[in-house]
Order: structure tokens, then C-alpha cells, then sequence
């Protein structure tokens, strides 16, 4: 989350202090000179463009740091913030420049905006400057200045205060992020999910094997249908068939490589099983797993022509290169229709 804020708002912290680091820069060296201007020696001239040029070079490398998420930033912010601080002190307290202290809590400011989620980074940066200003005070003023104090010490709580608000705002947009993700998470399964028996929907599967089939992967299809439903919603009532389905669909999901392949309701009370990388001998192997686990579960069918308990058929079919989804969905569904000739109960390929 840090990383996420800094990646916003170093930009525009970073344009900010090249900015005045610019109009310094500018300031002192191309218009008439700082030095004639406020009879200001020719070498500590220089030494602020360098300090300013400094500034210039460390935020461009705090912007690099943040964009390739490498550590480090909070000492380069340290020592933008020394330089700021330095810089504070002599022009307010030797060149006695007006525009200083706008500089100082602007830059102050800028900094609380852009870091406050950021303790370490913000305490680096703007210590030195916020410690810089009652020094500038004490050298300008030759000793305590008590009105100084005051707005100081205003200043300081507008600051500590100001934190305060934005990381409340901050957990709040935090906390409400993270409801969305769950509600999001929790829309996106059931817009993916058949209620009924808890398995992937139609829609859920056809993305999966479009997915499939568009990456090259190779997987088996096994479409399946209940052996003689409608004579056991007769028998046993609608919502006998509802647990009947979600039984089957159970004991699908218990026979399957779970979470790769997927076991989807196709429709009514037909189901489509994928399964990624299965060989002819893998897939069938599973039509007999799934045969066992109903022999199990022995739901009771009295109206079947089959069993006594509730059975299945198969159809297996396996995708080959440029087929599409539909096509190996037709290969099974023309599979399971000849298991189902062939006295039901059983799997065809
Ligand atoms: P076959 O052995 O040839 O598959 O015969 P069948 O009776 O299983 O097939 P048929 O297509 O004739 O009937 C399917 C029945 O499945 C009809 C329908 O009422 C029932 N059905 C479909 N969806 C649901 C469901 O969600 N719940 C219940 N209880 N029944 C369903
Ligand atoms: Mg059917
Ligand atoms: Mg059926």
C-alpha cells in the first residue's frame, strides 16, 4: 500500500522540490546574481546552485527508487531534507530573504501531503527543516524571539494535526477498498457458480475451455448425464432431484484433481468435466472413479430400468490441436449419446 501511495504522489512531490529547487537556482544564478544582489561572497553563490542541484539529483533518484520499488528512499529524503534545512537557515538567517519561510512550510507542507502515509520517509524529510526554522529564528533574531515561538509552535500542531486527519481518510479509503474486493470476489463466484450443486456454471466453463484451447493446453472432456432424472423427480418429488444433483455433483468434485481440473453443470442434469493434461487412459480412469463413488453413495432409484440406485453416462472425448471448445463438447455429447444406446450406466469414447 505505501509502495502504491509513493508511486502517486512522489511524482508530484518530486516536481515540487525540483521546482523550487529550479527557482533558486534560477534566481541566484542567471538573474543579476545573488551575489551582487545581497553581497553575498562569489563561493557561497555557488555552494547553493550546487545544494540546489543536489536536490535536483536526489529527487530524480528518489523517483527512480520508487518506480523500480528498490529501498533507500527515506535516506535520499533525509538528505534533501538536510539541504533544505541548511539552505533555510542561511537565507533567512544571513541573506535575510523574504521568500524563505513561504519556501520552508510550502515545502513542509508538500511533504505531509505526499508522505503521510509514509512515517519514516516524512520524518526524514521534514525533521531537519521543521528543526531549522527556530534556529533561523534564533541566528536572526539573537536570541528568542516569543511571537517566533507562537506561530512555531502553531505551525507544529497544523502539521501533527493534519497527519492525524489524512491517515483517517486514508484507513478509511483503505478499509473501504478491501470491502469492495471482497464484494467483488464474492459477485464474481456467484456470477460463476450454479448454486444448485456448487460447481462451475456453463458460462464459468465455456471461458475455461476457450482459455484452454486459445494457450494450446491439452485436456479431456467427459460429459455426463443422470440415468433416467425425470422418472426420479416422478418418483421421488423435484426437491428429492435437487439434492439428488447436488449428491452427484459432490461426488464429481471428489473424484477430480482439485483445484485444476473443473467440474462444471452443463445443464439440467448434465455435467462437463475438464481435465487438464488427462490422457485417454487418465480420463477413463476418472469415468470409472465416478462410476465407484455412485456405487457408493448408493442414492436410492427404485424407478430406474438400470439400477437400483441413481447412475450415470459418459461421453469422453479429447481436445486435438485446431479444434475448437465447441467442436470437442459436440465429440463428447455424440460420445455420451452412444453410451446411453448402449443401456446407460456406462462411458463411451
Ligand atoms: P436419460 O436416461 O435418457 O438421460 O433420461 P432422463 O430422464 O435423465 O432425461 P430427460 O432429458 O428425459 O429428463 C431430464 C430431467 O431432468 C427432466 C427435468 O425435469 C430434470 N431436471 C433438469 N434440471 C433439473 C433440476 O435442476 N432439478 C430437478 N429436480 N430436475 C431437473
Ligand atoms: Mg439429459
Ligand atoms: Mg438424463
Amino acid at each position: 500500500m505505501v509502495t502504491r501511495g509513493l508511486t502517486l504522489s512522489m511524482p508530484w512531490l518530486a516536481l515540487v522540490n525540483i521546482g523550487f529547487a529550479l527557482m533558486v537556482l534560477l534566481r541566484n544564478g542567471l538573474f543579476d546574481g545573488i551575489d551582487a544582489l545581497y553581497q553575498v561572497n562569489a563561493f557561497s553563490a555557488r555552494m547553493i546552485d550546487w545544494l540546489m542541484l543536489a536536490v535536483i539529483v536526489l529527487f530524480s533518484l528518489s523517483l527512480l527508487l520508487v518506480w523500480q520499488k528498490k529501498r533507500g528512499l527515506s535516506l535520499l529524503l533525509l538528505l534533501a531534507g538536510l539541504i533544505w534545512a541548511c539552505c533555510a537557515v542561511w537565507f533567512i538567517a544571513h541573506l535575510k530573504l523574504p521568500f524563505a519561510w513561504p519556501l520552508c512550510t510550502t515545502l513542509l507542507l508538500t511533504a505531509l501531503a505526499g508522505l503521510y502515509f509514509f512515517p519514516v520517509g516524512l520524518m526524514s524529510y521534514a525533521l531537519p527543516l521543521w528543526a531549522a526554522m527556530p534556529v533561523a529564528s534564533l541566528v536572526l533574531n539573537q536570541g528568542i524571539s516569543l511571537r517566533f515561538v507562537v506561530v512555531w509552535l502553531i505551525f507544529t500542531v497544523v502539521l501533527i494535526y493534519g497527519r492525524f486527519i489524512l491517515v483517517r481518510w486514508f484507513d478509511e479509503a483503505w478499509l473501504r477498498h478491501q470491502q469492495n474486493q471482497a464484494l467483488i470476489a464474492r459477485l464474481d463466484a456467484l456470477a460463476h457458480k450454479d448454486p444448485l450443486t456448487d460447481t462451475a456454471n456453463r458460462r464459468a466453463m465455456e471461458t475455461v475451455l476457450e482459455n484452454a484451447v486459445k494457450q494450446g493446453n491439452d485436456f479431456a472432456l467427459i460429459m455426463l448425464d443422470v440415468d433416467e432424472f425425470k422418472r426420479y423427480n416422478d418418483r421421488y418429488g423435484h426437491q428429492a432431484g435437487d439434492e439428488c444433483l447436488a449428491a452427484v455433483a459432490q461426488a464429481l468434485k471428489q473424484v477430480v484433481r482439485s483445484p485444476d481440473d473443473v467440474v462444471s453443470r452443463y445443464g439440467g442434469e448434465e455435467f462437463l468435466l475438464i481435465l487438464f493434461d488427462a490422457t485417454e487412459k487418465v480420463a477413463e480412469q476418472v469415468a470409472a472413479r465416478i462410476q465407484e463413488r455412485l456405487r457408493a453413495a448408493a442414492i436410492p432409484h427404485a424407478a430406474s430400468t438400470v439400477s437400483d440406485s441413481v447412475t450415470v453416462s459418459m461421453g469422453i472425448a479429447w481436445m486435438t490441436v485446431g479444434q475448437t471448445a465447441s467442436e470437442v463438447i459436440a465429440q463428447a455429447d455424440a460420445a455420451l449419446y452412444r453410451a446411453k444406446n448402449a443401456g446407460r450406466n456406462r462411458w463411451s469414447c
